[in-house]
Order: structure tokens, then sequence, then C-alpha cells
């Protein structure tokens, strides 16, 4: 798991400014999707080979104008509650205000790792500048100036690295914990109830709040659930609900939260981006649930361009599919024929978890995307299947010069890997190698999962 970094602060005070600095270096934006995040936006940042999350609280919602104060309180608790480290940035021209106090006094209640940060300090006494925040009573303040560059090395180095240092390093003490106790309950249930020796399959629900997940969860696991073990820690974390479908185990990871719910208190979102994320990236599978009724949205492009990136199978179960007529159910297909084109391989299943129509179907497809995920090809095989996409269809002329491709082997699984070697095979244009991808998906008759191809030049 990734450490997150928050950003909170009030409005102005530079903290997109600093977030645009800490994610420069890498490219991947892991989300910025308006609806899915509100206005908090989630980026990859890397420092010295280790990756974090930082987590940008941004601006303010429109209809929430007038009551800022509390639009402020909502941002930075969802972000907080989200984090292993926050920064809080305060601005070093304008000096203490009553907000950051507001700010302060959530910090504190929350107990997590903060730091503050006096920030547009360019160019004035950093003494004075800083002297103010001393009355927040939270450390040491750290001048910096995000615009100028100012101050962000030290930022990265002193301050954000160790504590994503000391972050992994309890990590890793509470997923060695954690694995043990799910291997455990897994362990106790394999002998009790299945006696199998396959693994099993890991397989996330995700999609937007009230697509029916809950339902679903339910009408998967039915009356079989025996143990659920709880993940300790805040609603950011899924819990992993161990079952058996036809002699298959899975470990379903559930991201609604379904035993965790009745706790929880009101307030919480049900919505956590970071658990969603996590959830793709520990899963052998995952199944997108959409509604029917509400059809593809933004934030459903967003879910996808997650999975498709982690380059994780995927099942898509448009649910509430009952009580449509068959015309509305018409143009729906269609509809979401436009929108998925761009996936070619995901099973499309219309279910009802309500009435439980269809819902069985499902590990059909997803034991499907995790067989061909996880399916071992031989080199011979892949570069006889490589001479026949070749001889059907001539790769063009690169400065007048013949691509060739001269063998082919598996570079990894889960998602496949088909690494393609040959002379200036890294000049093929992107059709041509959507069609080697295309070629070799109808070959091997790969449903259910991506396929990542790689290139090498041999001379
Ligand atoms: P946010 O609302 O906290 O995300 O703040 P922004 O990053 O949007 O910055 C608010 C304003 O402060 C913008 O006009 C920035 O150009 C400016 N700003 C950000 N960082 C600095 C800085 O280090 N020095 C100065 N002088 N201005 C800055
Ligand atoms: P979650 O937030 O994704 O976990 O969604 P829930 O499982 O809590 O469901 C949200 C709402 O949709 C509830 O009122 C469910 O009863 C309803 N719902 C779930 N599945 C179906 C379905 O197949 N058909 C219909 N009509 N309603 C459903």
């Amino acid at each position: 798991m990734i450490p997150v970094v928050a950003l909170v602060g009030r409005p102005n005070v530079g903290k997109s400014t600093l977030f645009n600095r800490l994610t420069l270096t890498c490219d991947a934006l892991v989300v910025d999707c308006p609806g899915l995040t509100r206005d908090r936006k989630y980026g990859r940042a890397k420092w010295k080979d280790k990756e974090f999350i930082v987590i940008d609280t941004g601006g303010i919602d429109d209809d929430q104008i007038k009551g800022i104060a509390a639009n402020i309180a909502r941002q930075t608790l969802l972000a907080i509650e989200e984090a292993d480290i926050v920064l809080f940035i305060v601005d070093g021209r304008a000096g203490l205000m009553a907000a950051d106090l507001v700010i302060a006094k959530h910090l504190r209640k929350s107990q997590k790792n903060t730091v503050v940060i006096a920030n547009k300090t360019e160019g004035i006494a950093k003494d004075s500048a800083m002297s103010d925040f001393y009355a927040l009573g939270m450390g040491n303040i750290v001048p910096i100036s995000a615009s100028h560059g100012t101050g962000i090395n030290y930022l990265r180095e002193q301050i954000i690295l160790p504590l994503v240092n000391a972050c992994l390093q309890v990590e890793d003490a509470e997923k060695w914990l954690y694995e043990e106790a799910k291997t455990e309950t897994l362990a106790v249930q394999e002998n009790q109830l299945f006696n199998q020796q396959s693994q099993p399959i890991k397989l996330a629900i995700i999609g937007r709040p009230n697509v029916g997940k809950s339902t679903l969860i339910n009408r998967l696991v039915g009356e079989e659930r025996v143990i659920v073990y709880d993940m300790p820690g805040t609603t950011r974390d899924s819990i992993y609900v161990p079952m058996v479908h036809d002699g298959q185990q899975y470990l379903l990871i559930d991201t609604a939260g379904v035993r965790k719910r009745r706790k929880v208190t009101g307030k919480v979102e049900k919505f956590s981006v970071i658990k969603t994320i996590q959830a793709i990236e520990d899963a052998n599978v995952v199944l997108l649930v959409l509604d029917a009724h509400q059809c593809i949205s933004d934030q459903d492009l967003s879910l996808l361009g997650l999975i498709i990136n982690k380059g994780r199978s995927l099942v898509i179960a448009v649910n509430k599919w009952d009580g449509m007529s068959s015309k509305k159910r018409d143009v729906l297909k269609e509809t979401l024929n436009n929108s998925l084109g761009f996936i070619n391989f995901a099973r499309v299943h219309f279910i009802s978890a309500l009435h439980d129509r269809g819902v069985g179907n499902l590990f059909e497809s997803v034991n499907e995307a995790y067989q061909c995920a996880t399916k071992r090809v031989s080199t011979a095989m892949l570069t006889r299947i490589m001479y026949m996409a070749v001889a059907e269809h001539q790769p063009p002329l690169v400065r007048g010069r013949r691509v060739k491709p001269k063998y082919a082997h598996a570079g990894g699984y889960n998602p496949p890997i088909f690494v393609i070697h040959g002379t200036q095979v890294t000049d093929l244009t992107d059709s041509y190698k959507r069609y080697l991808i295309n070629y070799f998906r109808r070959s091997l008759n790969i449903m259910g999962t991506p396929i990542r191809m790689q290139f090498n030049d041999n001379p």
C-alpha cells in the first residue's frame, strides 16, 4: 500500500501549486475527474524511489460558497481521513487566520502525522513570517515557496521521505499481521468447508455509491458467509469476505462496507477513492458495477481508467436491469456500446441484484477472466501466432526499411505481457501494435483481461 499525503489548508494558500510541484516528477495522475473526487484531486509523486499519493483538497463547490467554513471542514476531514501524513499549508504572507485555527483543531483531533508548512515565504523575513504560526501549537514550521520552488527539496528530503519511510515500516508490520490473520482464516475455512487446494480469486466489487454493490455482495455471498475478516483501520479500508462457489474459492474485496456500515456513524462518506484504488491494486479481477438507470458517467469512466492502467481483469455488471421496458433496455445497450467501445475485452452482464437475476452467471466471466489473465503460453506458440499475424498483414515500412519481428515470448501474467523481438519493432505504428494485440487476443481466446505488448529491437 502506498502512503498517502494530504495537503490541507484554507483556499488560496498554495495547495494546488504545491500539488503540481510534488507530482511533477510523475506523469501518472491517479484521478482528476470532477464528480468522482468532488473537489479533491489525487496524484502520484515520487522521491528517491519512494512513491506516495498526494491528495489536494482544492477549491470550493459552487453550491457551498455560502458555507465556506463548512466546506473547508468537510474537505479537510475527508482528506485527513484518507491520509497517512498531513501537510497543513498556511500562508506566510497573510499570517494566521481564523480558518487556520479551525483546521488545526480538526488535525489535533485526528492524531495524524502533521507538519505545518508556511508557503509564499520567498523574499520576506522568514522568522517573522513564521512566528505567527507557533500559536497553532503544532511544532516546527517549514518555510517554502511553492511557486518559486524554494524549500521543496528540503520538504521532500527531510519531512516527507522520513514520514513515508516510517509509514511503510508500520504498514509492512501491519500487512504481515494482516496476511497472517487472513491466511489463518482461509486455512480454517479451507479445512472445514472446502477441502480444496486452489487459491482464492481476489475479486474487488467497485462502483459509485448506490449502484447496488452491497445488495450484490449479499447475493453473492448468500448464507455461506462464515467469517468476515475486518481489517482494522478507517473508512479507507475494504472488508475481505471469503466465499466459495462451485468449488472455487473467492476473496471478495468489499469496498461498500456491507458489514461495517452499521457500525459507522452517519458523517463518513461511503465512497473513498483511496479505498477503490487499493481494492483494484489488490484484486485479481475487478467487478465494476454500473446502474442501468444512470447509465455510464464520467465517474464510471474514470474508474475504468484506473482499472485499465493497473492492467486488471474486468467484468462489468449493469445492475437494476429489472423493471425496465425492452425499449429502454435497447437504448441503454446502444449507449453502453458507444461509451464502452474502447474496452473490447470485458464481458458485460445485465443483472438485478435485488431480484437475483443473472447474478450467478457473473462467476463464469470472473473465472474466465482470471484463467485468461494467468494462462501460461509457450514461446513457440506465441512466435507461431506472431508469424501468422505478420503473414496476414505485413507491417508498414519504416524509413523505407522492412520491420522484421523475429520471435515472441511471454513477459508476465495478470495482465499477460507479450514481448516481441526483432529489427526495428519499436518503430511499429500504434495501429499495427493494436492489430497484433487483437490478433493475439483472438488466436488465444483471451477474454476479460487487457493484454500488454513490449517491443525489443535486436539488430
Ligand atoms: P490553493 O487554493 O490553496 O490550491 O492555492 P493555489 O495553489 O491555487 O494558489 C493560490 C494563489 O497563490 C495563486 O495565485 C498562486 O500563484 C499563489 N501562490 C502559490 N504559491 C505561492 C508562493 O510560493 N508564493 C507566492 N507569492 N504566491 C504563491
Ligand atoms: P451501494 O451503495 O453500491 O452498496 O448500493 P446498495 O446495495 O446500498 O443499493 C442502493 C439502492 O439500490 C438500494 O436502495 C437497493 O435496494 C437498490 N438496488 C440494489 N440493487 C438493485 C436492483 O437490482 N434493482 C433495483 N431496482 N434496485 C436495486
